[in-house]
């Protein structure tokens, strides 16, 4: 039952382009598994979306929500469009589109859309409104990841980089550095790797080096984050910011720091190069960045690895806060936010660090160990409906 989605739906979205032209595009939403709550789970618009990738990331979601114990199952939507080639109002037609024909297995005790690749908190204001239109009322907590002034959270934006720093610093604690004198490198410059590097160094981590999918630049007494993210931002990358040596996207996996954090994209730790890693820890801020034959050489080589579903879980924790929030429409404060938000990583990586310890894993099986055990409780306790 763990390993086939319960429940899929996949449909045709006709979209009128601005010209007058009409085009079809397809969409899905798998809902893989509902025993601990509604489903949960981004809304990604992507050229390569199919419905094998959606089920898997719907499966990876089930193990993310049952680890850092919110009461979800997990689930996950995509349609095959390349968003840049589109006007804002036939991203807007679409998206209303697909959520009207989705509607019969969403909504705030059903399954939880959130934004993913492609799309935002716009898209999930749209998602809000075509939903609570075809209700007749509002229904805020239908979505998560919203703007601010549309029952979003405050903190949300953050929510995965402070729940990946906050790993790290418990990920370094555990293995003996203090944050004064540790060192780290951050790979990814987005929405997650920037945050990190800036939470990092806020915590007196010397960021020494950072990429992004052009190139990037280390500095070994340690990069001034604020500085560079304006150089970045200004730039388009962080390729040229001045006083700092140019790094490229395959040696920044091979610095000598205490901590690497990959927050960029998939499969960048492989066989061919993690032989090569010189750091002590990584955590996992981007979604599978390493592959297993690089898992098992990281593991023998002892270097700590933070599995992702651990690392990265700080973005869906807040998503649930939100949809708590929407649900009481009782807001809280940022303060609120980031302590409970912190607490529940703490306790994840508590809970992880035990396992492992006990039956003697590596912290990515006693992650997937935890989660998977969790959801099958949740099945035995409800049992076989004949
Ligand atoms: P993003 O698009 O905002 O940023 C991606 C960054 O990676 C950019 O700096 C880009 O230049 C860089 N990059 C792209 N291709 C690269 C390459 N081939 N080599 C090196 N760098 C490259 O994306 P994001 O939201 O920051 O997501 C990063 C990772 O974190 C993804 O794996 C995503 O699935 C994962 N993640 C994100 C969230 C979230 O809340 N945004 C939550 C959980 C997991």
């Amino acid at each position: 039952m763990l390993a086939t989605p319960r429940r899929e739906m996949t449909v045709s979205i006709p979209l009128r382009r601005d010209n007058g032209d009409v085009e079809l595009l397809t969409g899905h939403r798998v809902q893989h598994n509902l025993s601990r709550g509604p489903g949960k789970g981004g809304l990604r618009f992507s050229p390569h979306v199919n419905l094998d990738e959606v089920r898997a990331l719907a499966m990876l979601m089930t193990w993310k929500c049952a680890l850092v114990d919110v009461p979800y199952g997990g689930a996950k939507g995509g349609v095959n469009i390349d968003p840049r080639g589109y006007s804002v109002s036939e991203l807007e037609r679409v998206t209303r589109r697909y959520t009207s024909e989705i509607m019969p297995i969403i909504g705030p005790e059903h399954d939880i859309p959130a934004p993913d690749i492609g799309t935002d908190e716009q898209t999930m204001a749209w998602m809000m409104d075509t939903y609570s239109v075809n209700k007749g009322h509002t229904v805020l907590g239908v979505a998560t990841g919203k703007p601010l002034g549309l029952g979003g959270s405050l903190g949300r934006t953050s929510a995965t980089s402070k729940g990946v720093v906050d790993i790290a610093m418990a990920a370094l604690t555990f293995r003996g550095f203090e944050a004064e004198n540790a060192t780290a490198a951050v790979q990814g410059f987005g929405k997650v790797g920037l945050d990190v590097a800036r939470f990092l160094s806020e915590a007196g981590v010397r960021v020494v080096a950072v990429t992004d999918q052009y190139g990037g630049v280390t500095l070994e007494s340690g990069l001034n984050i604020e500085k560079l993210a304006i150089h970045s931002a200004g730039c388009g990358t962080v390729v040229g910011y001045p006083g700092a040596w140019p790094i490229s996207n395959e040696g920044i996996l091979e610095c000598e720091v205490d901590l690497l954090v990959p927050a960029a994209v998939e499969g960048v730790l492989h066989e061919g190069n993690a032989g090569r890693v010189r750091a002590r820890i990584i955590v996992e801020g981007a979604n599978g960045p390493t592959t297993p034959g690089a898992d098992e050489i990281l593991q023998k080589s002892g270097c700590l690895v933070v599995p992702d579903i651990l690392a990265n879980a700080g973005g869906v924790v807040v998503s649930y806060f939100e949809w708590v929030q929407a649900n009481q429409a009782y807001w809280w404060n940022l303060q609120e936010v980031e302590g409970r938000l912190s607490a529940r990583m703490r306790l994840a990586w508590d809970n992880v660090v035990s396992y492992a310890a006990a039956e003697g894993l590596s912290l990515r099986l006693s992650a997937t160990c935890l989660a998977v055990d969790r959801v099958s409780t949740a099945h035995l306790l409800r049992g076989l409906y004949p």
